[in-house]
């Protein structure tokens, strides 16, 4: 579905991204790990268009049937060269993203939230949108939560919302930066299963965590990432249990 090649970022005077490789292939869940400030959400913003990189690129691959949205064309970004708007748009459209602050709306409804991407942006037909918003909270338990306003709920039930508000989007790839670590110890197991469920469903995604216990559930890759390189990578069992580089393993031994 995806592939990034040598991407590079720098704030300033911080070189948060210094050439990272990235494939994701269709069904596939990639978990990236790394300390705080390695450069994970960079990355996750990067693939999307939320963050633009100094260079590098990123290609999705040709949209698949079923609940994939899209013409079937490929779409290559060149971050070296001049990147435009529409570009930027194009890229966006492939893929949705899950914030660790849940970023809904507040002066909206739970539905007006989950159809305005659909609606707005898409200009899907709203009676199609609305019914998709419907069955898709009623999947995550919220039926009754439609007419509600996000300072109604809990971090929990708010975060199941911003997931199906992304789901809403049928995009290629789904982006979750740190979904659980804004939410209070016990409202985390409900989200990670829904994540866990669009996972077994087959759903692309990647998955930024500091639930390492979760990765090795959820993920087919483990990427570590330290200092804006990637340091390690390879199957959740792998990576997770027996680590080749020491950073990995002071790392990984830390969270667990
Ligand atoms: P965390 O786990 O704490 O979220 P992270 O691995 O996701 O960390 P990033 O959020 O990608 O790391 O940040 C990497 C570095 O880039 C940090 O030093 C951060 O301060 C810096 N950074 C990120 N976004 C910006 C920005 N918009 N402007 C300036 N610096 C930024």
């Amino acid at each position: 579905v995806l592939s990034a090649r040598d991407l590079a970022k720098a704030f300033g005077s911080n070189k948060v991204l210094r050439g990272i490789d990235i494939d994701v292939r269709r069904g596939q869940v990639v978990a990236l790990i790394g300390p705080s400030g390695s450069g994970k959400t960079t990355v996750l913003r990067s693939l999307n268009g939320l963050e633009v990189p100094d260079a590098g690129t990123v290609t999705f691959g040709d949209a698949d049937a079923g609940t994939v949205r899209g013409s079937g064309a490929g779409l290559t970004l060149d971050f070296a060269g001049n990147v435009g708007k529409r570009e930027i748009a194009a890229l966006r459209d492939r893929s949705a993203m899950v914030f660790q602050h849940y970023n809904l709306f507040p002066h909206m409804t739970v539905l007006k939230n989950i159809i305005e991407g659909p609606l707005q942006v898409q200009k899907r037909p709203r009676t199609e949108v609305v019914a998709e918003a419907e069955r898709l909270l009623a999947r995550v338990g919220l039926a009754d939560k439609r007419d509600a306003y996000p300072f109604e709920l809990s971090g929990g039930q708010q975060q199941r919302v911003g997931i199906v508000r992304a789901l809403a989007l049928k995009p290629q790839l789904l982006l979750f930066d740190e979904p659980t670590s804004a939410l209070d110890p016990e409202l985390v197991g409900e989200v990670l299963g829904v994540i866990k469920e669009l996972a077994d469903e087959g759903w692309t995604m990647v998955i930024v965590t500091h639930e390492l216990a979760f990765a090795r559930q959820v993920a087919d890759e483990v990427i570590f990432m330290d200092g804006g390189v990637v340091v390690e990578r390879g199957p959740a069992a792998d990576v997770l249990r027996e680590p080749r580089e020491e950073r990995t393993k002071q790392f990984v031994k830390r969270l667990q």
